[in-house]
């Protein structure tokens, strides 16, 4: 898998996409990104990439001309993502289906100021992504969680196997189990019994069981979309 990342600040990648299991993915060649600089394809010697918005108020907005010439520089630029707030927002079934293809090539286009000129949206089709309803400074977080959730789940990036990434949260249709690792015993605090029993069938109830009652009280939402 291929990541363009269209941003003013090329010095934040790999940022936390270097570390741990995907810096390790990113080392041998299970996904690879180009930085493409915004500012190289500034209008004027300042580097300027935005301007005041049309119509009155505070912020600038990102230019089209210039992210146009930007986007126009990806040679294969395959589907493009804006990350807005405004865009749907992203969830691990969506991740599911961002992965399907492992050949498949994404640019993305890291937001910065008040957005981008909407034109920029429309000439080139871009498909908006949210990563929550709340305001960033910047695309490039969002980019990070882009790829980091894709990379993660794509095959031979965990070591347990595909295992460890089919019995998370929201894989299971739920919440994950409290999980437990040695000592078995603690300032005096208990693993529980069922844990240490080695029945995998008792196992496997008892985390159903716990998975359950932590989604209900915290999440009863993803209960009704499991329903759907
Ligand atoms: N004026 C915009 C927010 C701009 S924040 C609005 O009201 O919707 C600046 C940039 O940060 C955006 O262009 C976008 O690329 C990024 N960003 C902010 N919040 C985000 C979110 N929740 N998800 C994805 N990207 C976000």
């Amino acid at each position: 898998m291929h990541f363009n990342i269209l941003t003013i600040f090329p010095e934040l990648f790999p940022g936390t996409l270097g570390a741990g299991v995907v810096g390790r993915a990113l080392n041998n060649g299970t996904w690879s990104y180009d930085i493409i600089n915004i500012r190289d394809f500034s209008i004027n010697n300042y580097g300027s990439v935005d301007d005041v918005q049309f119509g009155g108020g505070s912020g600038m907005v990102m230019r089209a001309d210039v992210l146009g010439k930007a986007l126009d520089s990806v040679k294969n630029p395959g589907k493009i993502i804006y990350f807005s707030p405004r865009g749907p927002r992203l969830n691990q079934k969506m991740v599911r289906e961002f992965i399907a293809n492992p050949n498949e090539t994404y640019t993305l286009l890291c937001g910065r100021y008040e957005g981008i000129d909407q034109r920029i949206i429309d000439v080139y089709n871009i498909h908006e992504l949210s990563i929550g309803d709340y305001i960033l400074s910047g695309g490039e977080i969002a980019a990070q969680v882009f790829i980091d959730s894709c990379v993660r789940v794509m095959d031979n990036v965990l070591h347990g196997g595909s295992e460890s990434t089919t019995n998370e949260s929201f894989e299971i249709g739920g919440l994950e189990w409290p999980l437990y690792t040695r000592p078995s015993v603690w300032r005096g605090q208990n693993v529980p019994e069922v844990l240490l029993s080695g029945h995998h069938g008792n196992i496997e109830r008892w985390r159903k069981q716990q998975s359950d009652e932590i989604t209900k009280e915290r999440r009863p939402d993803l209960i009704k979309e499991n329903e759907k």
